[in-house]
């Protein structure tokens, strides 16, 4: 059903029941303890029933989720990183009934090293940043108000053909150096991030390729909320909403999710109405659609939960390193874009692609490593349904 209106939580408390994925090799490995600690007495005292499963594997929540009867659940939450997440997200896509699937109100509690989505979550809560134990806990009450919003998700093609579904960042060049080289040091938590920025700042290189995008049109209507906004509602309401979602499909079909109307095939030049930025030589391209890109990183300051917009930044080569450095320190505060860095571009967009010249490299989706190779994306607005704050 749509979303309802307001409806008063404690007027309608019920049990509601929340599948709570754990993924107990994330982040320092404490992903359990931090359930043990606090999570658990939390959810007990707001009465809110939850099975807790663990993964065994990459790749197991997402195919319990594709499995899943949800008709028995009222909420899928993990206690991860943004991989899990992800995992979550891409199951729930590839099933039959998709459009229905998508729509189960989702949570998360940060418990690994890249709690990036977390930490937006809890910014757009209009609290200063904080880290470790403190977003947590802040995640956690949001969990237990269950306030449910829409969320972007934005499409995304591979060179092979493959489509998968991201929420939070593409990146290329020295933002995904580092989200990928930065997992040996993932004992430090997320640290990881600093510790990866440093190295890499040292060994500073150029990445070429052609980068294009759809720039967001002047008082365009999803800019001016046209688009339904999403009325919020709490996760509590919907209890057992779900009768008619039922999951039987073993084999998802080739292709299930929303169609992608603004790309252009990736063999084919982008549309008339597409930029194609000048510049073939960067340091970095940066695709955010929520806020941060790690606890301590406020890459899209003015990203909000459900715009449609994907904030594209990139910066140019012939940066110096103690610029690059200034810029990812100003990102602290958010306040990168106000520096007026000659080097750093940025531009509010629907989609893109990139086409880079090098055979081989890293693009990193929600900070996973993905196939490399020509990509382009689109934004799907609010498709998704966020417990925030
Ligand atoms: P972190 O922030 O620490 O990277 P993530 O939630 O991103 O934590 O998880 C990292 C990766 O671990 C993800 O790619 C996820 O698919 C994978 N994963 C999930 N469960 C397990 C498991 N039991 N053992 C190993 N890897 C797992
Ligand atoms: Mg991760």
């Amino acid at each position: 059903r749509p979303l309802g209106h307001g409806v008063v939580l404690s007027a309608v408390r019920q049990p509601c029941r929340v599948m709570l994925l754990v993924n107990p090799q994330s982040g320092k490995g404490q992903a359990l303890g931090l359930y043990n600690g606090h999570i658990q007495r939390m959810l007990s005292e707001a009465e809110v029933p939850h099975t807790l499963l663990i993964t065994e594997r990459k790749n197991h929540a997402r195919e319990l989720v594709r499995e899943a009867d949800l008709s028995q659940w009222d909420a899928l939450v993990i206690i991860s990183g943004d991989g899990l997440l992800y995992e979550v997200i891409n199951g729930l896509l590839e099933r039959e009934d998709w459009e229905q699937a998508i729509h189960t109100p989702l949570g998360i509690l940060p418990g690994g090293s890249g709690n990036a989505l977390a930490a937006s979550i809890h910014h757009y809560s209009g609290a200063p940043l904080v880290s470790s134990e403190e977003l947590l806990v802040s995640c956690g009450f949001i969990l237990c108000k269950g306030l449910v919003s829409r969320m972007d998700l934005i499409s995304v093609h591979l060179g092979s053909g493959q489509r998968l579904f991201s929420f939070l960042s593409l990146a290329w060049g020295f933002v995904a150096d580092v989200d990928v080289e930065s997992e040996k040091y993932r004992h430090v938590g997320a640290a990881r991030f600093t510790v990866g920025t440093l190295v890499r700042l040292a060994s500073l290189r150029v990445y070429r390729g052609r980068l294009s995008y759809l720039p967001v049109a002047d008082g365009d209507d999803a800019e001016r909320g046209v688009i339904p906004n999403g009325a919020q509602h709490t996760f509590h309401n919907s209890c057992n909403s779900n009768n008619a979602l039922k999951a039987k499909r073993r084999d998802p079909p080739m292709l299930t999710g929303p169609t992608d109307t603004l790309l252009a095939p990736v063999d084919r030049p982008v549309p008339s109405d597409w930029v194609v930025v000048p510049e073939e030589d960067f340091v970095l391209m940066l695709a955010m659609y929520q806020s941060c890109l790690a606890e301590d990183l406020l890459a899209a300051p003015n990203a909000t939960l459900d715009q449609g917009v994907i904030h594209l930044m990139y910066v140019k080569a012939g940066i110096t390193r103690a610029s690059l450095l200034k810029l990812f320190l100003a990102m602290e505060k958010g306040t990168h874009l106000a520096t007026s860095c000659p080097h750093l571009e940025y531009s509010r967009v629907r989609a893109l692609r990139l086409e880079p010249y090098a055979p081989k490299g890293l693009i990193t989706v929600d900070g996973e490593a993905v196939e490399y190779g020509p990509v382009q994306a689109q934004v799907h607005r609010g498709l998704a349904r966020m417990i925030t704050g």
